[in-house]
């Protein structure tokens, strides 16, 4: 497998290297060189295939050469140990859970297929890596859980002393193994100079290898394609075309999605849902992209103001808008009717939906409402839960909470404090892993 940076065509790397660069030097985006259509056999097969076979053949067909079969399911079937099922609501609106990871939220399928990745690559070469993450709470958590008790890699986690939720916190800080936790003293850009800092220290990084575990890593991006296909799988009984819904944020997700439908999945139109930062939504109506400050919202994994991967989306269509907007429509709704949204999924069906998954419904209502006699899907991002207030605020009762959430409450927190001077950073890195070195 060959990738090439959205900057530069000529730019090319090997799997290997996009994978532990993060990002190609010119600052684009990496993408496949060649995005294989998969034969029609394996779509009228696809019935009788597990959500992690599915995952195999994909994978198989992007990554070529690089990675041996025998490999590529021993990482499928550490990474993906969860199902992604398809909940009708009624005859033409199903939701897609993609919250039965270990923290309950989709980016569990990226983190662990990447972390899984890079250890393969790292055992090869007998090396070991520590990835370095800032986080103003919710990546952080998957992350940790998805780099958890992976061979040749260490994480350090860097988070904003008593800026993160008490639940987030402990998502980040008591796993313990290879995941260490610093609690800065001072704010997420802080946390988030830290690492760039780290990174951009030679001599450091003579002795410690570094990496980061940026969302917008390819290896992120490959695994968000299988549910495409393990849900289009589920919903081929009915006969019907199938429209997927994405609530979105930095669009890594929506991509993932356009790739698994250039591999020949037949996906009739994809919907793509924000909240007030709806960059994305207007440049499909206007022709014209204008990032923007992000603006704080009740759906705040999608509060981004410049989507990284919009490049990635608009590559996939020769770079013409006009392409690009056959294919997908965008809709914006703001905190009210994402609330109001909750409180009618739950009247009407009995249906928990997260702030992001509602979003997304009120976009399925939006495109439904023009193109009667549609099926969509609509996928739902995270756990109702994780969002606990907001839920139980909304519909005026408690929620049941998942055990996995609810243990973390009993865990014992652990982290080290240290204040947000690189000085400091350094000597603790300089502790922990220059000594480990062999
Ligand atoms: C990250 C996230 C999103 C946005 O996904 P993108 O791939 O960035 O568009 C939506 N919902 C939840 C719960 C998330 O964590």
């Amino acid at each position: 497998m060959k990738l090439y940076s959205t900057n530069n065509c000529k730019h090319i790397a090997s799997l290997e290297e996009a994978i532990f660069r993060g990002l190609p030097p010119d600052n684009g985006l990496y993408m496949p060189q060649h995005i294989p259509q998969l034969p029609t056999d394996f779509f009228e097969h696809l019935p009788e295939q597990s959500f992690q076979q599915i995952a195999v053949t994909v994978s198989h067909a992007l990554f070529g050469k690089a990675i041996p079969l025998p490999d590529i399911e021993r990482i499928v079937n550490r990474a993906l140990n969860f199902p992604a099922p398809v909940i009708s609501l009624n005859s033409d609106t199903h939701v897609l859970e993609l919250w039965h990871g270990p923290s309950l939220a989709f980016k569990d399928f990226g983190a662990r297929y990447m972390a899984a990745l890079m250890s393969w690559f790292l055992q090869r070469r007998a090396a070991q890596t520590v990835i370095l993450v800032a986080t103003s709470g919710d990546t952080g958590g998957a992350v940790a859980a998805g780099f958890y008790d992976t061979p040749g890699i260490h994480v350090v986690i860097l988070y904003p002393s008593g800026k993160v939720s008490p639940l987030q916190e402990k998502q980040l800080t008591t796993l313990g193994k290879n995941i260490s936790a610093l609690e800065i003293e001072g704010t997420f850009d802080d946390c988030q100079a830290l690492v760039k800092q780290a990174f951009l220290d030679e001599e450091l990084r003579q002795y410690i290898s570094l990496s980061s575990a940026n969302s917008i890593n390819i290896a992120r991006l490959i695994p968000q394609s299988f549910y495409y296909f393990e849900a289009y799988k589920q919903l081929m009984p009915t006969h019907k075309p199938v429209i997927f819904v994405v609530p979105s944020g930095n669009f890594g997700n929506l991509t993932a999605g356009l790739i698994a439908q250039k591999m020949g999945l037949p996906v009739a139109h994809f919907v793509a849902a924000t909240n007030a930062n709806d960059v994305v939504p207007q440049y499909l109506h206007s022709g014209v992209f204008t990032p923007r400050p992000s603006i704080p919202t009740i759906s705040n994994a999608m509060d981004v103001g410049n989507p990284s991967n919009f490049y990635r989306m608009l590559d996939l269509f020769g770079s013409t808008w006009n392409n690009l907007r056959k294919t997908v429509s965008g809709f914006a709704f703001n905190d009210e009717q994402t609330l109001q949204a909750i409180r009618e999924i739950y009247r009407q069906y009995g249906y928990l939906m997260d702030p992001h998954g509602a979003v997304g419904y009120l976009a399925w209502k939006a495109y439904q409402s023009r193109n009667p006699g549609t099926q969509g899907v609509v996928l739902a991002t995270a756990h109702p839960a994780k969002f606990l207030e907001t839920m139980t605020q909304t519909l005026g009762k408690a929620i049941e909470i998942p055990d996995r959430l609810a243990q973390l409450a009993c865990k014992e927190k652990k982290s080290t404090v240290l204040p947000a001077a690189y000085d400091a950073f350094r000597q603790w890195l300089e502790l922990k892993f220059k000594k480990n070195k062999t």
